[in-house]
């Protein structure tokens, strides 16, 4: 296999790397590329013990530069594309970045799929594109409802990519994963932000009253259900990723104070998030059926092991905090 990965000194691309370069699929990686423009949340530091495996190159480029997609996409047979825009906040303070990135980056790759004809793309998407569901679980036949700038730019990714599989024939899969956590995820992101916040002795800034409920994975159990995909995934179809666990905002808040412990008094209710959405659950029926992917990795233990990574990982997240412009 040789796998260009876009995006893959962020933090779930990053992840992606590590873990292909160690599970069964370690021996038929003849080359690994990581094509990342290492924004504010790429970091080659996340990349540490994978660049000096002698199959893996990094290449700092943007996936809007049509001729770097086209050589790069030539040369490599699958691609898991992870480059995006990807946080709800800043999508609200500058959409533009967004359309450009996350609609705009993903046709360049897809249109270089189909002047070479025969590679595999996987296109990394989100539950958000289903906008909030007030119960059930959204399967992959629901319709698209997105209402953040993300989100709404990561669906027309989501779209793109279905177009161009039934109009040209190119082999794309879509897949829509929950929330995830683990360590080297950029301190803008709740359980970063608060297990750093925490650490540091400071509040917790809670958007409106918590109730809003999400899903949660593990980044490894993520990129282990994308490494089976690119083996056994069919192309053309979307596919589901979550964990059927899901919180609220303030029980994983009061979750994190426990482990950590504190009082509730370090939580601070802020003005809600605009457009904030109430609750995603993903049915991933899908995926367990034909694919045979089970999450590992249970949350307690999960978030047990993410906690200790930023307590003992404090050269990396707090230059990342002190130099990122705060958007919460
Ligand atoms: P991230 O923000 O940590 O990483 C994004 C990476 O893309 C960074 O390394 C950045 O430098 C790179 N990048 C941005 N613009 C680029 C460009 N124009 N050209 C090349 N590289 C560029 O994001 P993440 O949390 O790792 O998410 C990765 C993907 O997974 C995204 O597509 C996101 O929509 C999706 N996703 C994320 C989650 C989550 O919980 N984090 C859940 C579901 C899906």
């Amino acid at each position: 296999m040789r796998i260009l990965v876009t995006g893959g000194a962020g933090f779930i691309g990053s992840a992606f790397v590590r873990n292909i370069l160690r599970n069964e699929l370690k021996s038929s990686v003849e080359k690994l590329t990581i094509l990342d423009s290492l924004t504010y949340a790429g970091n080659l530091q996340n990349l540490e013990n994978t660049l000096s495996d002698k199959r893996v190159s990094f290449v700092h480029g943007d996936i809007r530069d049509r001729s770097l997609v086209d050589r790069l996409v030539s040369s490599h047979d699958q691609i898991v594309h992870f480059a995006a825009e990807s946080h709800v906040d800043r999508s609200l303070h500058s959409p533009s970045t967004f359309i450009e990135t996350n609609i705009v980056g993903t046709a360049s790759l897809l249109d270089a799929l189909i002047i070479h004809a025969g590679k595999r793309m996987i296109y990394v998407s989100t539950d958000e594109v289903y906008g909030s569901v007030a119960e059930g679980r959204s399967t992959e036949k629901d319709p698209l409802n997105p209402s953040s700038p993300y989100s709404s730019s990561k669906a027309s990714g989501d779209l793109l990519c279905i177009a161009y599989a039934s109009s040209f024939g190119i082999d794309v899969l879509v897949t829509r994963c929950c929330n995830n956590y683990g360590p080297y995820q950029f301190p803008e992101k709740i359980i970063p932000l608060f297990v750093t916040n925490l650490l540091d002795d400071c509040a917790l800034p809670i958007y409106g009253t918590g109730v809003n409920i999400r899903e949660w994975i593990h980044v490894d159990d993520h990129c282990r259900a994308l490494s089976l995909l690119l083996v056994k995934g069919k192309a053309g179809q979307i596919y589901n990723i979550g964990s059927n666990f899901t919180i609220s905002n303030l029980a994983l808040s009061q979750k994190l104070l426990m482990m950590l412990s504190k009082d509730d008094q370090y939580i601070e209710y802020v003005a809600d998030r605009s457009g904030h959405d109430f609750r995603y659950a993903l049915d991933s029926t899908k995926i367990i059926d034909e694919i045979g992917f089970v999450c590992d990795i249970d949350f307690a233990a999960g978030l047990d092991r993410t906690i200790a990574w930023y307590r003992h990982n404090e050269e990396w997240w707090r230059p990342l905090k002190a130099g990122s412009t705060r958007v919460r």
